[in-house]
């Protein structure tokens, strides 16, 4: 490793090999031997690419880490049965904690001699080589592991804590306002050029609601819903102030970003959540975990190295609660500006002609039916998956079913923990303002309407929706949600990643 890359890593590095640990309590068994990969982050927020060579009999475990060509020392290993933590020496003395997950694998966190934190994971041996089904060759010729595996869970929640540092985001306020620069602002730094679109509420343009009737059931114990609308119910004095503004009808803004295809730049997938929310908490699940989500997939779609023959765009909805006014505005104004080069000749398209809109809305909680005396189990259940859905009844109810067996396809191949269920009443979120025009299909925790509408997502809308309301393992739903579409769309759009 060069100077140049150990300045990237931020971390001073010295030539290391096998770097025996204390012997006080460590069993070799605890964790398995063999070359780990994984990933580190650099101080600039990219992570790198990292393997780690774990070696060592009983009492003993050493690891040896390569970034880049390099090493790094890693001294001071422990292992836990569910973590492992180490100190990255020469100067560095970053001091790294990961924990066990489903897979096998390790993640979490380093922290180094000033506090500044930044992600790590560790992938046993062999897992990297788990190649899709159905990949285009080996692990290193699957451009799509190679993508999915530049998401992990410390930076999706990092992005969704982000979110709520703006409370609960309501549409017409000023800390709606703030949380769209700030998503902004993270877009630019991803490298996708944002743009905003303008419109007032009340809307003036006729709604694009499609039809949604047939039947619906649902099914045992059911819980009252409702939205908190009383500001005095959040009890954090601090998140009671920042909310404190109300809202107020007028203009509004919502932002987006574009990855523009390299050789079908005129058409275009659409990825999407919404940044606003309601209740006088944080909009935590509701739905800064979707917003973190589309942040996750721009900030990976759009490194330098990847290219997609198709554009995809991230667009953060806003006043979806308000009754999908955003996207209906969206809709309304773009719709006719669908595959038009302009200016003529220029190769460019501002409005690319559409294919699919998945729109991402409470990803977290799947806890299962309340119980007959209305108390929720306070652990994920077992068989937590995600739903996927598409409006039966829309026009085209036959291509945004194919786009949600897409994301069962993408789910199976590529994510780590939960598989995808494909259901057929889409509704009440943002995708609904695109049923009559494109395929469109929602992702979610749990069911809309028979599931989190009869009661399954307690903090749903209430005060109650805070970052720290949920686990790790609720968190991992979101982040094998982010593995799902991230798989789907980069197949879907053509992406390729440079060598
Ligand atoms: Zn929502």
């Amino acid at each position: 490793m060069t100077q140049e890359q150990a300045g990237r890593t931020g971390w001073a590095l010295v030539a290391c090999a096998m770097i025996a640990a204390g012997s006080a309590g460590l069993r070799a068994g605890q964790v398995q031997t063999g070359e780990w990969t994984g990933t580190v982050t650099a101080t600039n927020g990219e992570p790198l690419e990292a393997t780690f060579a774990v070696s060592g009999s009983a009492g003993q475990i050493g690891i040896s880490l390569s970034v880049a060509g390099g090493t790094l020392d890693v001294l001071d290993v422990d292992t836990t049965v569910d973590g492992i933590s180490f100190t990255l020496g020469s100067g560095t003395g970053a001091r790294c904690s990961l924990d066990r997950q489903d897979d096998g694998g390790y993640a979490g966190t380093c922290v180094d001699a000033r506090g500044a934190a930044a992600p790590i994971t560790m992938r046993p041996p062999g897992a990297a080589g788990r190649a899709p089904v159905d990949g285009p060759g080996g692990p290193e010729s699957d451009p799509i592991r190679t993508l999915v595996d530049r998401l992990d869970l410390e930076r999706y929640k990092e992005t969704l804590r982000g979110l709520t540092q703006f409370g609960d985001r309501q549409a017409g306020t000023d800390r709606n306002r703030a949380a769209i620069d700030w998503i902004e602002n993270r877009l630019r730094g991803y490298g996708c050029e944002a743009e905003r679109l303008v419109y007032t509420v009340p809307l003036e343009a006729a709604l694009y609601l499609s039809s949604t009737g047939g039947s619906l059931r649902r099914w045992g114990n059911q819980n009252r819903t409702g939205v908190n609308r009383d500001p005095s119910a959040q009890p954090d004095v601090r998140l009671r102030e920042l909310n404190a503004q109300p809202t107020a009808v007028g203009r509004r803004e919502e932002v987006y970003c574009t990855k523009i295809g390299s050789t079908r730049p005129d058409e275009m997938y659409i990825v999407s959540a919404h940044m606003d929310g309601l209740g006088f908490g944080e909009a935590a699940n509701d739905d800064g975990s979707g917003t973190a989500l589309v942040m996750e997939l721009a900030r990976v779609l759009n490194r330098a190295d990847v290219r997609t023959e198709r554009s995809i765009r991230f667009a953060f909805w806003n006043d979806e609660e308000g009754g999908l006014l955003g996207s209906h505005a969206y809709v309304a104004q773009r719709r006719a500006l669908q595959g038009v080069e302009a200016p003529a000749g220029s190769g460019r398209y501002p409005e690319p002609r559409w294919l699919g809109v998945i729109q991402h809305d409470m990803l977290l909680f799947d806890h299962g039916m309340p119980r007959a005396d209305g108390t929720l189990s306070t652990e994920q259940r077992l068989e937590a998956d995600i739903n996927v859905e598409f409006q039966v009844n829309s026009r085209l109810a036959d291509q945004s079913q194919a786009l949600a067996w897409a994301l069962r396809a993408a789910n199976e191949g590529y994510a780590a923990s939960y598989p995808v269920t494909v259901g057929s009443h889409m509704g009440s979120t943002d995708s609904v303002s695109f049923q009559g025009w494109t395929a469109a299909v929602s992702v979610r925790e749990n069911e809309r309407s028979a599931q989190i509408g009869a009661g399954w997502s307690p903090h749903w809308h209430q005060p109650t929706d805070l970052f720290t309301t949920y686990s790790d393992d609720d968190f991992r739903l979101g982040l094998n949600a982010a593995q799902t579409t991230l798989a789907a769309v980069a197949r879907l759009a053509g992406a390729t990643v440079a060598p």
